[in-house]
């Protein structure tokens, strides 16, 4: 299935709150802030939902939020399954470990569709190594850093004034100057923001 590149502010209004898709815009002149009804003709009609239309929509969302595709979802769902612990949580940690993620939440790109593009553009090193997959899952440990020669373009100029202006987890530790994020822990569910209910993604996969 291909990447959705439609316009993503409807995809807000379809899960019915702000899944910050856009970067400054989202905190400036958010559109779901004047109009929060979902999209489509029938909008207004009230129908009764039933549990595979809950499950569906909390799986669509988290997967929205984090701009993954549906295989890649089912694959890290797989991945959370296999492990013992809970896994709704373990799923929503590894969606968060992710590359992508990890850049947007240090601050140097202002979404994590931005983010992904940094990424497979070969902007950001891994521990000294050019890292090209967003989807490459940061450990305890890891540091991160802009790629020495994109440091000086104006993009990377004005993401550090602001990646000093965004709070961050707990788990990272960015240095914007430096152009550097450190990997101090793995993210618990607590320094996860997403506000998803893991319960019906997982009741959603078992069915
Ligand atoms: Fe969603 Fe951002 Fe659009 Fe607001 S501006 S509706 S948060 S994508």
């Amino acid at each position: 299935m291909a990447r959705y590149t439609g316009p993503v502010c409807r995809i807000c209004r379809r899960e019915g709150m702000k899944l910050f898709l856009k970067g400054e815009k989202c905190f400036t002149k958010c559109t779901f802030e004047k109009r929060s009804s979902p999209p489509g003709m029938h909008q207004q009609r009230r129908r009764k939902v039933s549990d595979f239309a809950l499950q569906l929509r909390e799986k669509q969302k988290a997967r929205r939020m984090y701009g993954v595709l549906e295989r890649q979802m089912k694959n890290t769902f797989d991945r959370a399954a296999e492990v013992t612990g809970a896994t709704g949580e373990t799923l929503l940690i590894n969606l968060e470990r992710r590359l992508d993620n990890t850049v947007y939440r240090s601050g140097f790109a202002k979404s994590r569709s931005q983010a992904r593009q940094l990424v497979s553009h070969g902007h950001i090193t891994v521990n000294g190594h050019v890292t090209k997959t967003p989807s490459y899952s940061v450990k305890a440990g890891d540091h991160l850093a802009v790629r020495e020669s994109s440091r000086s373009s104006n993009y990377f100029k004005e993401m550090t004034a602001w990646a000093k202006t965004q709070t961050r987890p707990g788990w990272l530790e960015v240095d914007p100057d430096a152009y550097t994020a450190q990997v101090l822990a793995l993210p618990s569910r607590e320094q996860i923001e997403a506000q998803v209910n893991t319960q019906l993604i997982v009741e959603h996969y078992s069915r």
